[in-house]
């Protein structure tokens, strides 16, 4: 299921944690915050993006030097 937003409506989203641009990810049906520090990823529910920080889930790979 591809999301289904207006590309207008996504050029003025931004995310709410870092202000930045998101890409689509259509597999995930989520909104990805091009951020690599940031790298939220937030639901899209019914062609609605959820622009929540507390709904949103971490996509930003661990690059701990342990
Ligand atoms: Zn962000």
């Amino acid at each position: 299921m591809a999301v289904n937003l207006d590309p207008d409506l996504l050029s003025i989203l931004v995310c709410p944690k870092c202000r930045s641009e998101f890409r689509v990810d259509n597999e995930a049906n989520e909104l990805i915050c091009t951020n690599a520090t940031c790298a939220l990823a937030y639901p899209v529910r019914d062609d609605i993006p959820v622009l929540l920080i507390d709904e949103a889930r971490e996509t930003r790979q661990e690059n701990s030097q342990a």
